[in-house]
């Protein structure tokens, strides 16, 4: 059985966005699923879906990343292969273009599992990758306007207010990318990408790249996370998730389930897909909106929900 199901972040997209981001998450879904077709493995589907969003400037992962509050760029990205509980991931990189290929590299050439700053850019640097900004226009408007929203404020109260203001405001956060993929020899790989939350703080890391928060697999499921991380890592997610289906919850009961059990204990958004060893899909999301698309070998055209 061969699956593929990619997200485009949990939060509240305007309707004005929704065909751009259809098209991306089709694309996205689409370029995982031939690989698969072709005989590849579940990681180059799950690292061809997330490089596919990453490059999309819609979402917020890769090229098109939510700014720092000090106006960086840093990004967080997980792979985790379930038959062999592999993971490589990277937190707060920046001048990276694709951030879950280095995550992968990680995973891959050394013996660590996470790597951060300026360690994982020397890193990629050593592994020839390139220098990359991936700052777009769009983001440096919306920053200086979120910016001076918060800045209004004085500066004793600004941490507060930020807090405030990004529980209040899921449109603030929106467009982590995620991907969970099966291939036919049954391998179940998960991987994530984001930029963080808008306005977060210099070297604040988020779900994403932590094992069991925003990514985790096993020889019975894979899952990854979406929305406020500092809910998702108090919960640990996509274990909550994988956990559930390993036993015996269908994966749409074990997504809606986990995101209940995070609701009630912290009261945040957030939003999870997964897939089980059988080639079933699930997701879920308490936020107004999280875009997904899927595909399956017995299926003629992806499948989207989630949108306005
Ligand atoms: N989970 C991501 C983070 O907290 C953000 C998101 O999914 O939108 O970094």
């Amino acid at each position: 059985m061969k699956a593929i199901i990619v997200h485009g972040g949990a939060g509240k997209w305007k309707s004005d966005n929704v065909g751009k981001v259809r098209e991306g998450l089709i694309e996205a879904v689409m370029s995982g699923f031939d690989k698969l077709n072709k005989g590849e493995s579940a990681v180059e589907a799950c690292l061809a879906a997330v490089m596919s969003l990453e490059d999309n400037p819609i979402f917020n992962a890769g090229t098109g990343s939510i700014l720092t509050l000090d106006g960086r760029c840093e990004m967080d990205a997980c792979i985790m292969v379930g038959s062999t509980l592999e993971i490589g991931a990277v937190a707060a990189v920046e001048n990276i273009k694709n951030p879950i290929l280095l995550a992968y590299r990680v995973m891959k050439e050394t013996n660590h599992v996470l790597m951060i700053g300026e360690g994982a850019e020397r890193l990629a640097w050593a592994l020839g990758f390139e220098r990359y900004n991936p700052i777009t226009p769009e983001r440096l408007k919306q920053w200086e306007t979120a910016r001076k929203k918060l800045l209004e404020s004085p500066p004793s109260d600004r941490f507060k207010k930020l807090k405030e203001l990004i529980n209040a405001h899921p449109e603030l956060l929106k467009g982590t990318v995620g991907c969970v993929a099966i291939d036919d020899t049954g391998e179940i790989v998960a991987g994530t990408s984001t930029g963080g939350t808008l306005l977060k703080l210099f070297g604040r890391v988020g779900d994403t790249p932590i094992p069991g928060a925003g990514t985790y697999s096993t020889e019975f499921a894979g899952a990854s996370s979406t929305g406020i991380g500092e809910g998702i890592m108090r919960v640990l997610l996509a274990k909550r998730v994988t956990d559930l289906i390993e036993s015996g919850k269908l994966p749409m009961d074990a997504c809606k389930s986990a995101v209940e059990y995070l609701e009630k204990r912290v009261n945040l958004e957030a939003g999870v897909i997964a897939i089980d060893h059988r080639g079933n899909i699930g997701y879920a999301h308490n936020s107004p909106h999280m875009p997904i698309a899927y595909m399956r070998d017995d299926m003629e055209v992806p499948v989207l929900d989630g949108l306005p």
